[in-house]
């Protein structure tokens, strides 16, 4: 039986991250994946920008796969109320799941034994941790779970536990040729909320060569009122949109998948003995704009150096620091949004009037400013420019 330091379980952002750093850590460390490099992943394939300060390394890197960059968000509320905002810098970064993700795994790569298997069997003993696959058996000090939605480590280690209708989304969608579906501008991304009442998002999210088009749906909710096959729930969000003019072309069922993600923040526990859990199967998941990836490789990192040090609780610490807030807020405003959709069109609707909420809005949805700077920005200004719009209206009518 091979033994390695650290298995790593999944090499998609959360997993590769984490292998990179381990392997120039020099720790011995196998990084294991069900698929076959390169493979894809159902995603938006939206970043936002700041990846870039977070993982410098990036910069030169991404320079080998097509990417673009949006400056421009396109929001529209369950009304119908819209804000279009344009930002002189650089907002959202697009890429494609199945060229970023060889990107990441070959950055890792020479520094680890990589292997292509599914993790069937994860047994945490007490002093070592076995993982098989239908082939091999596999034996280390730990394991980082970087094994997506479907986590079977979280599992394992009786982490994740129980249903999770409450607490993860359901997205569909596609990504299609520019031939055959596009939109005019190649630097507007678009985002709906609670599209065609229901408790659901809609994006569109252009690439080089590509359009990617998506809903999405919490999952109790989808299962409870909607149901029938994911595809035609999609479909009508683009006849919609092309209805709108927003879209031309036509949509493509091949390039159509449907996809778990988890909505409700990470899980009370994210480590346990032997055990570290990253990504998604931790459930580092923005469940406001259900951005994952970012927060996959930062966890994925922060994992890996906890590894590195020996000090697995010192893991919780680290995430807690640099992303917790974040992410318990999304979880916050998710459920204060849901529970009276009518705020998102009041928001909308005094984004559209207010010159500065809009870019405000725009800058938190694209995780451009944390919650502390979006909170000290609508303090100072846009609660004084509201108030001088309103004082205006009152005085000159
Ligand atoms: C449709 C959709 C759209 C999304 N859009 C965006 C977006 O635009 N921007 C964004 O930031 N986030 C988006 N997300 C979320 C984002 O995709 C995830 O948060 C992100 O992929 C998490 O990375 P990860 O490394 O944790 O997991 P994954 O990327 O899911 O990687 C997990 C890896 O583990 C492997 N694996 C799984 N089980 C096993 C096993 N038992 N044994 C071995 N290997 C295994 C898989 O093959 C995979 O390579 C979207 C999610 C969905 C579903």
């Amino acid at each position: 039986m091979k033994t390695f330091d650290v298995i790593i379980a999944g090499a998609g952002p959360a997993g590769s991250t984490a292998a990179k750093l381990l392997g120039e850590a020099g720790v011995s460390t196998l990084l294991l994946d069900k698929s076959a490099f390169p493979r894809d992943k159902p995603c938006g394939g939206g970043i936002s920008a700041r990846v870039l300060q977070r993982f410098p390394y990036l910069l030169s890197a991404l320079k080998s796969i097509p990417t673009s960059w949006v400056n421009k968000v396109h929001f529209e509320s369950p009304s119908g109320f819209v804000v279009d905002y344009q930002s002189p810098d650089p907002l959202y970064l697009m890429i494609r799941r199945c060229e970023f993700d060889n990107l990441l795994f070959s950055l890792a790569r020479p520094r680890v034994e990589t292997v292509t298997g599914l993790a069937r069997k994860v047994i945490v003993h007490r002093d070592y941790v076995t993982v098989s696959t239908d082939t091999h058996e596999y034996r280390s000090r730990m394991i980082i779970g970087c094994d997506g939605a479907n986590s079977v480590v979280a599992r394992a280690a009786g982490i994740r536990t129980g249903s999770v209708q409450t607490s993860y989304a359901i997205d569909m969608m596609e990504e299609t040729p520019r031939e055959e579906l596009s939109t005019a501008e190649r630097d507007r991304m678009y985002i709906y909320y609670r599209i065609r009442s229901h408790y659901g998002y809609g994006y569109v999210f252009p690439k080089t060569d590509h359009l990617n088009v998506g809903v999405g749906f919490k999952l109790d909710y989808y299962l409870a009122n909607l149901r029938g096959e994911h595809y035609s729930h999609h479909r009508s969000f683009v006849e919609d949109l092309k209805s709108k003019r927003v879209l031309a072309g036509q949509s493509n069922r091949d390039n159509f998948r449907a996809f778990p993600l988890p909505i409700s923040g990470p899980l009370a526990r994210t480590h346990g003995d032997r055990v570290l859990l990253a990504g998604d199967a931790g459930g580092f998941v923005n469940a406001l704009t259900a951005e994952g990836i970012y927060y996959a490789m930062v966890s994925g990192e922060l994992a890996a150096r906890a590894a590195v040090q020996g000090q697995l609780n010192g893991y919780e610490r680290a995430w807690k620091q640099e992303i917790g807030d974040e992410l318990a807020h999304s979880v916050r405003l998710q459920k204060l949004l849901l529970d009276d959709p009518t705020r998102i069109d009041r928001i909308v609707r005094a984004a559209s009037r207010h010159a500065p909420l809009a870019e405000i809005l725009a800058h938190y949805a694209t995780g451009a400013i944390t919650h502390a700077q979006f909170k000290q920005s609508m303090l100072r200004r846009a609660l004084p420019s509201y108030l001088r719009e309103k004082t205006r209206q009152f005085v000159f009518g």
